[in-house]
């Protein structure tokens, strides 16, 4: 397991002055150490991220807002078809300086801290990527999915396609004829 003060999601902040109102913008680009995303869609890991953002330094710490681009794959929910999806996300976060996060709640998770000049933005970007994807990812959206006896693609089949069934309990009548 890598240590974590490797990721690249901690930016250094050094250069932007903490006074209220200085503003930086910043720009990353690396492959993804683990996927982003859920079981259906994700961007896989090595797949490459490109984020920009402005840090704006506010009273209690630093405002840092952006968008990530990159490319999610996965499977049509109906015709299990792979996919692939473009991600183009923004997200938003307050880092607090350090000194004023003690005095907010200490183990309140939703306060996200500098660690000296760092901001991890790993979280914040992987919560807006994942909260703007498709639960059930179709490969269009009117994806008509699989037979479920064949298991053919139903746009390939006649319409009105259909298996000729024969109930199992009746199985053992289908040669019976009236004397
Ligand atoms: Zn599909
Ligand atoms: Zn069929």
């Amino acid at each position: 397991m890598k240590s974590n003060s490797q990721s690249p999601f901690k930016v250094n902040l050094h250069e932007l002055p903490r006074r209220a109102g200085e503003m930086k913008s910043y720009h990353l680009e690396f492959a993804a150490p683990e996927p982003i995303g859920t079981p259906m869609l994700a961007i896989k890991a090595g797949t490459d991220l490109k984020i920009d953002f402005k840090a704006e330094a506010v009273s209690d710490g630093v405002l840092i807002s952006g968008r990530v681009v990159s490319e999610a794959q996965g499977e049509c929910g109906r015709c299990l078809d792979e996919l692939r999806e473009d991600v183009d996300q923004e997200f938003r976060e307050l880092f607090m300086y350090e000194s004023r996060k003690s005095e907010a709640e200490e183990d309140d998770d939703e306060i996200f801290a500098m660690d000296g000049d760092l901001a991890d933005i790993e979280t914040p970007i992987r919560d807006a990527v994942v909260l703007a994807m498709p639960l059930n990812p179709l490969c269009k959206p009117d994806c008509q999915g699989l037979c479920s006896e064949c298991g053919e693609r139903m746009e390939k089949l006649a319409p009105g396609h259909s298996h000729e069934k024969v109930d199992p309990r009746w199985s053992g009548l289908a040669g019976w004829q009236p004397k």
